[in-house]
Order: structure tokens, then C-alpha cells, then sequence
């Protein structure tokens, strides 16, 4: 009998020691499934509000850009020709046109017979935006659109617009729907308009509903939303996928399996996805290497640096997250994260040191983007801190499409944000955009400042560009200064500013309090 017993006890005690782990893999597997799931569906809705708020920004920035031309006979030639310019530099939507009643009159599609009946309005959004949900045109009749007037200007956009959104053969829905009653603007896939509910005044939500994952989110600009939806069907896909790659591993190792499972995660997500996540649990940190007046030897401002701690304590550098960042569209959300970093770091230092600048990087897409400027200086204002206490850097790449680039960087010195021009010599484009663009800057890439010394024919070469700044009235600053001979080099050629190793590492931003703390006591 006892015998009998203690076998059975045994069985138990196996069966507990493999079982347990087991099930608490399946377990661990499907809530890991979940938040992946909802953390790609929060991101998918995040960037259906994104690009909306864009193509808004730029409908409206179109407008403003028309009225500028009065002179242009409406749905003249010339008229059609602009609207042909702006929609082509609009990345989220497909034409303009003038609406005049519920007729189209021209668009930027070009040749049109006569005034075309757009039907009734769908809705009118509080700020006075028309809206048709559906409207098939003579050029593509089996193309819906969606069409949006405002002063007699409409914005047209293919309910499929945003099709590449979610490049997958999952179903997906997403779309947009109005704050006020939940009504639909555009949508792929399917809505429901309680939906909207679930935000009541809150940001965003994430919630099941109807066999779906939702995620909805608030535009901060316009009142509309965004929302996207996945099937929780592709929640037991996913968990039988982390559960089968487990379930073999054996029972005993039920410690390792949990770790597999979190490697399993970390390793599956491609690096967008995984930028996604950093984003998400908040990875990103800013370093800042001071800039120095090479007179006095004393910190003018500051490089406000990214930098990306994944949570296994791998450091990622720049250069390599911030290309794919740039591929896969996700670089205005980091830029927008590094400013709000840099006001929230800065803004004691900033108002203690009126003498200092932070200076940041800006990448190409942030020179197209309408909310660039506004974004900039909403945050520092938020902390306290003028907009004159900025300094953005952009390279030659940003100079590429030299119309938005202009725009964008009127608006920021408008403001009163300085601009630099970075990286100068290694870009590919002609110097061309110097004569049509103002920049208060020039940054001297470090591979010249290497060759001072080395090689006479770049020396050569500097001082050309110490010659052209001036010429341009652009005050120079050189990176990457390393040596003492370099230093007083540059400073013997007129170089008034400059960074590098030679004076500071990038620093923490207490670390950078301190140096200009030092600094003040040496006067
Ligand atoms: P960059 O704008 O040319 O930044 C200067 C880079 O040179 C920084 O590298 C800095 O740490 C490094 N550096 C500074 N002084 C010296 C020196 O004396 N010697 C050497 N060998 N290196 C020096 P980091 O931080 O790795 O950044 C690399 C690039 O990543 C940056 O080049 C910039 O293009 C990009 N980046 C960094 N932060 C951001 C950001 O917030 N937004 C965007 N869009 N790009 C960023
Ligand atoms: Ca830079
Ligand atoms: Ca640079």
C-alpha cells in the first residue's frame, strides 16, 4: 500500500515538476501573443493618425500656397498646374481640386468636360470641413474617394490609400471616424462606431471587442481618429507558435523555457518592429557633446545625441538604427521622442545658461513634414524655453526636395530656430541649395578636419569652405576635433566654434551641467 503511495506521490511530483512548466508556458506564450498583438495594433492605429494629420497639414499648406496666387484664373491651365505641384509633394493624398455647390469644377487630375456632381455632404467636421465618404469619379469609376472641402478647395483620397500601412495577408482593418458621433471618414475593413466610445477623453484605447483586437487613438490637430483592428483569431496562431517552439524543449526545463520564450520575442520582431517597441518602452536617451568657442575654450551649447539601450543592455548605435528609422517611416516619431527628450532633459540648463544653444539633428523626412516646426517649438515652450534657444541641423540629403526644405526651414527661423547646415562636403547634391536657402551654420564634417595636416590638398579644400561661409555669412563650426594641432589649426583659419573629443565625449546632461558649471568658475 505504501508502496502504492509513494509511487503515486511520485507520478504527482513528475507530473507537477514537467506538467507545470508546460502550462505555464502555454500560459506565458498566449499573454505574450496578446501584448504583441495589441502592441501592434495600437501602432498600426497611431500611424493611420499620423499620416491623416499629415495629409491634412498638407491640404491646408496647399491652400495657403494657392491663395498666395490670386491672380490665377480658377481651373485655369495655370490654376490645375499648381494643384498639380502640391499634390505631387503630398505623400498622403492623390489630388486637389475646386469645388463650387456640390460640383467639382477641375482637379489636379487634369482634363475634365464639365463641372462634375460630387452629391450631398456626408458630414461637416467642427472645423467647417465637408466631407464625402463615397465618391466614384469619371476617371477611375471603380476607385471610391474620399473628398474633403474647405474654402471652396477639395482634398482627394483613395479609401485605399493607406493599403501599404499593414503589408501583410493578415486582415487588418483600419481607418478613420469622426470624435464627435463616430462616423466613419474612410475606413479598410470594417468599423463600428462604438468604437469611438471606448476613447471617451482619453488619449487612445486598446480593447477586445467583437473577436477583434481595437486600438483607437485621438488626433492631437484635428477632430478625428484613427483605428485599426486585428482578428483574435491570430492570437492562438501566435500562441501556438511560441507554444510549439517551447512544448519540445521538455518539461524539466521549465526555468529555460521562459527564458527561450522571452529570446524567442526579442528575436522574432524585424528591426522596425523592434524600433516600434523601443519607442514604446521608452529605450531612447539623448547624449550631449558640448560645442566650443575655440577663443575662449568655453561651451556655447550642445549636440543633442540619440542614443538606444535595448532592455538587454545593448547599446545600438545611430548610425544604424536611424537609416532603417528613415526606410520604414518611423523617423518623425523618433524625432519627435528625442525633442521631447532634449526639452525635458534641457530646459533647467537651458534657462540657467542663456548664453547656451542644444542643437538638433533633424532627419530628411522632418524637412518635408508641416508639423516639424510647430512640433519644436510646442515642446520647448511647454518646458519654458524660447525657440531662439534652438538649433536644428540638417544634411544635403534634407536639401534634395529644395521647395519643402525652404518652406520648413522659413517657418523655423521664423520662429527664431537656427539652422546648420551638417555633415558639409560628403553629401552628393551641388552647392546650389546654398544660394536659395539661409543657414546660420556650417558644420565642417570631421573627415576634413582628420586631413588638416596630413594631406595639403584638403587643407586646401577647408579653407575654401571657411572662405564660402563667410562669403554666405554662415558662422562655422568644425566636428570631430581631436587633437590639439587641429584645434589651433582651425582657430588660426578663422574657425570660431567647434566639437570633438579633444574637448567632450557625448555627456549626460548632468554631466554637461557640470562642464558649464566649470566653466563659469574659470572666468
Ligand atoms: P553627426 O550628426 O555627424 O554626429 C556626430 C557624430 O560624431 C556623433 O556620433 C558623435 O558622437 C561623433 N563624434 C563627435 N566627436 C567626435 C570625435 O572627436 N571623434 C570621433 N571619432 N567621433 C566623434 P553618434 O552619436 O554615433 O551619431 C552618429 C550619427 O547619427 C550622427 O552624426 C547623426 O547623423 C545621427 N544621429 C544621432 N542622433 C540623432 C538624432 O537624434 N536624430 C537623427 N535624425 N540623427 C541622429
Ligand atoms: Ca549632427
Ligand atoms: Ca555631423
Amino acid at each position: 500500500m505504501s508502496q502504492l503511495r509513494t509511487t503515486f506521490t511520485r507520478a504527482l511530483a513528475a507530473l507537477l515538476a514537467f506538467g507545470l512548466p508546460i502550462v505555464g508556458a502555454i500560459l506565458i506564450a498566449r499573454h505574450l501573443a496578446a501584448e504583441e498583438l495589441e502592441a501592434e495594433t495600437r501602432s498600426l492605429a497611431a500611424e493611420v493618425v499620423r499620416r491623416s494629420d499629415q495629409a491634412l497639414e498638407q491640404f491646408e499648406h496647399g491652400i495657403a500656397q494657392l491663395k498666395l496666387d490670386p491672380g490665377i484664373d480658377r481651373c485655369s491651365e495655370a490654376d490645375v498646374t499648381r494643384m498639380r505641384e502640391i499634390t505631387l509633394r503630398a505623400l498622403h493624398f492623390d489630388a486637389m481640386g475646386r469645388v463650387s455647390g456640390d460640383f467639382l469644377e477641375c482637379s489636379s487630375f487634369g482634363e475634365q468636360a464639365s463641372p462634375y456632381l460630387l452629391g450631398p455632404t456626408d458630414l461637416v467636421s467642427d472645423s467647417g470641413l465637408a466631407i464625402r465618404r463615397r465618391v466614384l469619379l469619371p476617371i477611375a469609376p471603380n476607385v471610391p474617394f474620399v473628398v474633403a472641402v474647405k474654402d471652396g478647395y477639395a482634398m482627394l483620397v483613395r479609401h485605399s490609400v493607406a493599403s501599404d500601412i499593414f503589408a501583410d495577408d493578415r486582415a487588418a482593418s483600419f481607418g478613420t471616424f469622426t470624435l464627435k458621433d463616430g462616423h466613419p471618414i474612410w475606413e479598410q475593413g470594417r468599423f463600428d462606431s462604438k468604437w469611438n466610445r471606448a476613447l471617451g477623453n482619453g488619449p487612445e484605447a486598446v480593447f477586445r471587442g467583437d473577436g477583434n483586437v481595437v486600438a483607437v487613438q485621438r488626433s492631437t490637430r484635428y477632430e478625428f481618429g484613427g483605428f485599426a483592428a486585428l482578428p483574435l483569431r491570430y492570437l492562438d496562431a501566435a500562441t501556438h507558435y511560441f507554444s510549439r517552439t517551447l512544448a519540445p524543449a521538455g518539461a524539466g526545463a521549465g526555468i529555460l523555457l521562459v527564458l527561450a520564450l522571452d529570446r524567442l520575442r526579442r528575436h522574432r520582431g524585424s528591426v522596425p518592429a523592434m524600433l516600434r517597441g523601443a519607442l514604446r518602452r521608452n529605450e531612447f536617451f539623448v547624449l550631449y557633446q558640448p560645442t566650443i568657442d575655440l577663443r575662449t575654450r568655453r561651451c556655447i551649447g550642445a549636440e543633442a545625441l540619440i542614443r538606444w539601450r535595448q532592455a538587454n543592455g545593448n547599446l545600438v548605435r545611430p548610425d544604424l538604427f536611424i537609416p532603417v528609422a528613415e526606410e520604414c517611416g518611423l523617423i518623425e516619431r523618433i524625432t519627435e521622442r528625442v525633442v521631447s527628450i532634449v526639452a525635458r532633459d534641457t530646459a533647467a540648463l537651458l534657462l540657467a545658461h542663456p548664453e547656451c544653444h542644444v542643437a538638433i539633428n533633424l532627419s530628411p523626412a522632418d524637412l518635408q513634414s508641416a508639423s516639424t516646426a510647430p512640433m519644436l517649438r510646442a515642446r520647448f515652450a511647454a518646458v519654458g524655453v524660447e525657440s531662439s534657444r534652438i538649433v536644428v541641423e540638417a544634411t544635403e540629403r534634407g536639401m534634395l526636395n529644395l521647395d519643402a526644405a525652404r518652406g520648413i526651414l522659413d517657418e523655423l527661423h521664423s520662429m527664431g530656430i537656427r539652422v546648420a547646415i551638417d555633415d558639409f562636403g560628403t553629401g552628393h547634391s551641388s552647392l546650389s541649395y546654398l544660394s536659395n536657402l539661409k543657414f546660420d551654420y556650417l558644420k565642417i564634417d570631421k573627415s576634413f578636419v582628420d586631413a588638416i595636416d596630413q594631406n595639403a590638398a584638403t587643407s586646401h579644400v577647408v579653407n575654401h569652405i571657411i572662405d564660402m561661409a563667410a562669403t554666405l555669412r554662415m558662422t562655422v563650426i568644425a566636428e570631430g576635433v581631436e587633437t590639439e594641432a587641429q584645434a589651433v589649426t582651425l582657430l588660426s583659419w578663422g574657425v570660431p566654434y567647434a566639437q570633438g573629443w579633444l574637448f567632450d565625449k557625448p555627456l549626460t546632461v548632468d554631466a554637461w551641467a557640470a562642464r558649464l558649471a566649470a566653466d563659469h568658475q574659470n572666468t
